[in-house]
């Protein structure tokens, strides 16, 4: 059994660690204090970091990662569909919307044979076939931007390049198949959407939904 280990997740930091049943580690963005984040890392099973692209939030520690000798895979070395295969995983990045570069990655799990999407960061979800599990930006809601706009009162419009739940449920809905798992993350800390509201929505398109709060470790 995989599993997923959310550090954290949102503007203040996002780093997750995907664990396969062996140990093999892969570290999933870095934007949450280095001494944190190494208690949950066993450094000689850490196959690689993946990085989405260079907002703080995302790489802030990178530099103590190239340190200690992480492999480290990033905008600047990546291509869009050209899938890094290595030791106990496969990794393709998918090239995303936002303000500035980003990729989305699938990971193929060798040993536990299961395929895990991690999106965030877009305002594009690429097609993906047969995902054991889903982590996507769930920003915001739709609804409640639209009743603050009409009272005038954004003053933080960063959301524009996330994806709202509206978003995330259009793309569920239009799957030919049902995804086992999915994790909401990257939800907004300006009161731009509801976790509760989250859950129950995202939850009519998939049996097993959960928000990416601190601390949340997942089996895959
Ligand atoms: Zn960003």
């Amino acid at each position: 059994m995989a599993s997923l280990n959310f550090i954290n997740s949102g503007s203040d930091g996002n780093s997750a660690i995907l664990t396969d049943s062996q140990g093999n580690q892969i570290l999933l963005d870095c934007g949450v204090d280095y001494k944190k984040t190494n208690t949950y890392i066993n450094f000689k099973k850490l196959s690689c970091l993946l990085i989405t692209h260079y907002h703080n939030d995302h790489c802030k520690y990178k530099k103590n990662y190239e340190l200690v000798g992480v492999d480290i895979y990033e905008p600047d070395n990546i291509k869009s569909g050209e899938l890094i295969d290595i030791p106990f995983w496969r990794i393709l990045p998918m090239q995303l919307v936002h303000n500035i570069e980003c990729f989305g990655f699938l990971i193929y799990s060798k040993i536990d044979k299961k395929k895990i999407a991690y999106i965030t960061d877009t305002t594009y979800i690429p097609q993906i076939s047969n995902m054991d599990c889903l982590v996507i930006d769930t920003n915001y809601d739709e609804d409640i931007i639209f009743e603050q706009s009409s009272k005038n009162a954004i003053l933080n419009n960063g959301y524009i390049h996330h994806l709202s739940v509206q978003q995330v449920v259009n793309y569920l809905n239009g799957l030919n198949y049902k995804v086992p798992k999915v994790i909401c993350s990257h939800l907004s800390n300006s009161g731009h959407c509801d976790s509760k509201k989250i859950l129950k929505m995202v939850s009519k398109y998939c049996d097993d939904v959960h928000i990416a709060n601190k601390n949340l470790i997942i089996e895959i």
